[in-house]
């Protein structure tokens, strides 16, 4: 079995500890790798590689020869899709049509941001007589990244992306769960030429590397991706060090459906974005907001496309795979129980196929139809293919019902009434509105992210590329 080193300072080495992990194949249950179990040690000198890279080569580089490096590692990712997209779905159980648009994705990242590199500019400000100002925007220094299980290949060109276009280097830890993905991108990284110490990557548990790189004092900015309960532990470890933090959280995004909208339109595309990779997607849209005039009728399609889904195993390409763990097929289960004993109504689920093994981690999607307002499936994040649909009498109800949770990450809005959409994308507390859509194939130019417990900061698109610069203000006198 192969066992994954840690990337330090442009080199594999083993891990300080000396121990590995097992990774497994969440359709089989079986083990498929083994990954280094990272700790402070670890971290230590990823960050001092990191620090390092900054006054060597990799500070030196200018930043059209940044962007040449990270576009070459995009048309690499490109070239190398059928293995890299093998890696993903073996690794996480996607569907292999999902893991091939993920790696196009991840490579779409290092594209955009290779093209991005020399265009961050600073800028000048008239002030007074005699006076020049500029101002600069610099990188931040020492990066650190941690990110989740469920899109391990986007996210890895998500953070890296702009952190490195602008100059910064990094120290990545992926998931325990699913980390080989980035062990191969960080391969092809080397390929590619990036400097050492620009990019280092160290596997290993939340508890150990996590937790050695977000309470790291040497390092000058932390992006964390992943649940609500470790943001705000990184958040306080990170605030301890006075490092700024970009949180990615969780979500309970709404899709609003009024009575004017395409039905079976907003029908395909609702159905499409929760099943999508199991469920387990920080924006997937788990509530389904019904105008009470047309509940009916959009449940009755909603349940029988529901019902015609299909789960099964990466290879087969149906609806959706198994989800990533059996602690996590453990919790979705609860939910589903405790949705019984409080006697909410199963409306529609979809099938698992008989052909898989009772070894994998798999979950039926679910429809649940006038799921009470205050009930955890109307308000928590169940992170599996769970769809809870809720009716509301007009706008106004709307707006407060697509609003009342303590996330606020994105939303969709079905309706042909111009106006409205207007309305409702100024009135959701939320970082993206797709209108009459969701999402839009990777949207690596749209900036996302979210509010409350959906976090802070933004990614993607140019504002990434402020979150990983910071603004320094140059008064130069030139009076003589
Ligand atoms: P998680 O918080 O358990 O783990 C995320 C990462 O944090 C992993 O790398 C993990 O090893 C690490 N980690 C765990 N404990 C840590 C600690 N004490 N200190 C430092 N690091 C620690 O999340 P998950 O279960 O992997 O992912 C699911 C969650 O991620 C969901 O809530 C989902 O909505 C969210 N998510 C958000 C986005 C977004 O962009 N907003 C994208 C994907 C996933």
């Amino acid at each position: 079995m192969i066992r994954h080193k840690v990337f330090i300072d442009g080199r594999w080495v083993a891990p300080a500890g000396g121990e590995y992990l097992p990774t497994t194949n969440p359709s089989t249950d079986e083990v498929v790798a083994a990954i280094a179990r990272g700790g402070q040690a670890d971290i230590d000198a990823a960050v001092a590689a990191a620090r390092g890279a900054l006054a060597g080569e990799w500070g030196q580089l200018d930043a059209a020869s940044r962007g040449r490096l990270l576009s070459r590692l995009g048309q690499l990712i490109l070239d190398r899709l059928d293995e890299l997209a093998e890696i993903e779905a073996a690794d996480t159980g996607k569907p292999m049509k999902l893991a091939r648009n993920d790696i196009r994705v991840t490579a779409r990242y290092f594209e955009f941001y290779g093209g991005a590199a020399d265009k961050v500019h600073g800028d000048t400000i008239p002030f007074l007589t005699g006076y020049q100002v500029m101002v600069l925007r610099e990188p931040r220094g020492v990066t650190g990244h941690i990110i989740p299980w469920n899109y391990p290949a986007s996210m890895f060109g998500r953070t890296l992306g702009p952190a490195l276009a602008t100059g910064n280097a990094c120290v990545l830890k992926p998931a325990e769960e699913a980390s080989l993905s980035c062990l191969r991108f960080t391969e092809l990284a080397e390929e590619v030429g990036f400097p050492r110490g620009a990019i280092n990557l160290v596997t290993g548990l939340g508890e150990e590397a996590g937790a050695a790189l977000s309470n790291h004092p040497g390092i000058d900015l932390l992006s964390f991706t992943g649940s609500p309960e470790v943001g705000v532990l990184v958040q306080q470890a990170a605030a301890r060090n006075h490092v700024p933090c970009v949180l990615e959280l969780g979500g309970k995004s709404p899709q609003v459906v009024f009575a004017d909208a395409d039905q079976d339109k907003a029908c395909e595309i609702i159905v499409g974005a929760i099943v999508q990779n199991a469920g387990q997607t920080c924006s997937a849209g788990s509530r389904v907001l019904i105008e009470r005039a047309i509940y009916e009728p959009f449940m009755a399609k909603l349940a029988a496309r529901i019902a015609r889904t299909r789960v099964g195993y990466p290879a087969q390409d149906l609806d959706c795979g198994p989800v990533i763990s059996q602690v996590q097929r453990e919790r979705i289960q609860g939910f589903l129980e405790r949705a019984a004993a409080d006697r909410v109504e199963v409306v529609a689920q979809g099938t698992i196929d008989p052909e898989v093994d009772a070894q994998g981690y798999f979950v039926p999607p679910t429809l649940y139809g006038a799921v009470p307002r205050d009930h955890e499936l109307a308000r928590e994040e169940v992170f599996g293919p769970v769809l809870a649909a809720l009716p509301f009498d007009d706008e106004a109800d709307a707006i407060r019902l697509a609003n009342g949770t303590e996330y606020g990450l994105i939303a969709g809005v079905w309706t042909r009434d111009g106006a409205r959409q207007l309305r409702l994308a100024k009135a959701l507390r939320v970082g993206q509105v797709y209108v009459n859509g969701y999402g839009a194939g990777g949207g690596v130019e749209l900036p996302f992210g979210g509010f409350g417990k959906s976090g802070h900061g933004r990614e993607k698109g140019f504002e990434a590329l402020r979150e990983y610069t910071v603004a320094k203000t140059v008064v130069i006198d030139h009076r003589t």
